[in-house]
């Protein structure tokens, strides 16, 4: 069994809806489907999860939300015209939005996360009715009926334990199964949605669940591209990544995957393929737990990422003081920061953190302490920092990358200011000031993949 989850630019109108409707028919095995609701037909438009987000803003608020309303319908009329669907689903997608206004009024969080819901759950109703109308075997899945059931974090939900055995009974549905992805219910019964971007979540916790042979994650771009396009001209297509790879990559700015995705399949093993709706003849990229890298090709990804800063501390014989790092540490814990690295010599560490993160008045706050309860002889900030990552699985044993990656550095003028590497070997990492990610990654980018 396959699990598709297909993104937002994928349910944008009903010309792209056809497509993916298409491509589920193209594989009897392609019979668990996830959807967003619809993203944006182009640059200027607007995602229903947007409009939908309005209109719950509007209704907390108490204002008149009717005009905000038939945005919504109006965009489900337009895909349901588009499928032949006939005006009854557009009178029923209208009626569960008032339900849903209505039902949460005076509860603003559980409010806004019901309408939010809507767009995913009207999108999986809608897919199933096409499909029918097509004359194939198929039903949407109510998520509370199969006992999708997440923490009661409004807008930030987990997946409880219980989930897993509930959604393992999908296998016994027969036929095409469409699942709304983005949100579940709490055990209380309220519908509760995950972070934005979160059908990814659902589309990879039900591959879980199955115990799917492939999670597939259909979007708009034919892969994974080896360095940001928008730095590097025509950056290179990554065909085979593993998990490690793709998560040392995320973290450093690529956006394919939700961050959070990976989670469930990883645990269960189960293989990712990111794919193109609208050129499904692609192969995408495969993201496994293991792979065999090309020996001429150690590093399979360039990525980059500013507004970090970091915390300098120095003090003599700080290497001698038992503990020392470990009440840095304390007093970032006691700011509710976490720490993104900590490079360090013998009389001095240094602590990079997201730089959103660390506020003036926490700034302050975590200066103070760390001058008087720890004596150092320095500790200054110091923002608009930029990291580069360069990941790879076959960058393990390979002699000489360090050398390559600092000589393009240099080869573009630019000053590092960090190193950092793991024992894992798969990553290296380089600091610099943010006016000089961009030139750095198109330096380090050439030589190892234009070389
Ligand atoms: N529709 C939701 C969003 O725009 C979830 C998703 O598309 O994954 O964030």
């Amino acid at each position: 069994m396959k699990v598709a989850k297909f993104g937002g630019t994928s349910m944008a109108d009903a010309e792209q809806i056809k497509k993916v409707c298409s491509i589920i028919l193209s594989d009897t095995e392609r019979t668990l489907i996830v959807v967003s609701a619809p993203g944006k037909r182009h640059a200027n438009d607007v995602k229903v999860t947007d409009l939908l987000i309005a209109l719950a803003g509007k209704a907390a608020s108490g204002g008149a939300w009717e005009s905000e309303l038939n945005a919504v319908v109006s965009r489900y009329a337009a895909i349901a015209d588009g499928l032949k669907l006939g005006g009854g689903i557009i009178t029923e997608i209208e009626n569960d939005l008032k339900g849903r206004l209505a039902k949460y009024a005076g509860h603003e969080e559980k409010l806004t996360d019901a309408v939010k819901a809507a767009g995913e759950d009207n999108t999986a109703k809608v897919v199933a009715g096409y499909l029918k109308s097509l004359g194939h075997e198929v039903c949407y899945v109510d998520p509370k009926d199969i006992g999708m059931l997440l923490s009661d974090d409004y807008g930030n939900a987990q997946v409880l334990p219980e989930s897993y055995d509930n959604l393992a009974r999908l296998k016994q549905i027969p036929g095409i199964k469409v699942f709304p992805g983005f949100f579940g219910y709490t055990r209380a019964g309220d519908v509760v949605t995950f972070p934005r971007g979160g059908s990814d979540i659902t589309g990879s916790i039900l591959a879980a669940a199955v115990g799917a042979d492939v999670y597939e994650n259909f979007t708009d771009v034919d892969s994974v591209f080896s360095a940001n396009p928008g730095i590097v001209n025509k950056p290179e297509a990554i065909t085979a990544l593993t998990y490690r790879e793709m998560r040392e990559l995320s973290y450093a700015g690529f956006t394919v995957l939700h961050e959070e995705t990976l989670l469930p399949v990883f645990k269960a093993g189960i293989p990712v393929n990111i794919r193109n709706t609208n050129n499904p003849g692609a192969t995408g990229t495969m993201i496994t737990i293991t792979r065999h890298p090309d020996p001429d090709r150690p590093v399979v990804g360039v990525a980059g990422k500013k507004g970090f800063c970091f915390i300098d501390i120095s003090k003599y014989l700080m290497n001698r003081e038992v503990g020392f790092g470990r009440k840095v540490l304390q007093i970032l814990e006691d700011a509710g920061l976490s720490y993104e690295h900590t490079p360090s010599g013998i009389d001095n560490i240094s602590v990079i953190l997201n730089g959103s993160k660390l506020t003036q008045e926490i700034e302050q706050k975590v200066i103070s302490r760390i001058r008087k309860e720890l004596s150092v002889d320095l500790v200054e900030v110091h923002r608009g920092f930029s990291i580069i990552f360069i990941v790879g699985e076959g960058m393990r044993n390979s002699v000489g990358l360090a050398a390559r990656a600092t000589q393009a550095i240099a080869s573009a003028d630019v000053n590092i200011e960090m190193i950092n590497q793991g024992a894992s070997e798969i990553s290296m990492m380089f600091g610099v000031q943010d006016p000089d990610m961009d030139k750095s990654v198109q330096a380090i980018y050439s030589e190892f993949f234009r070389s």
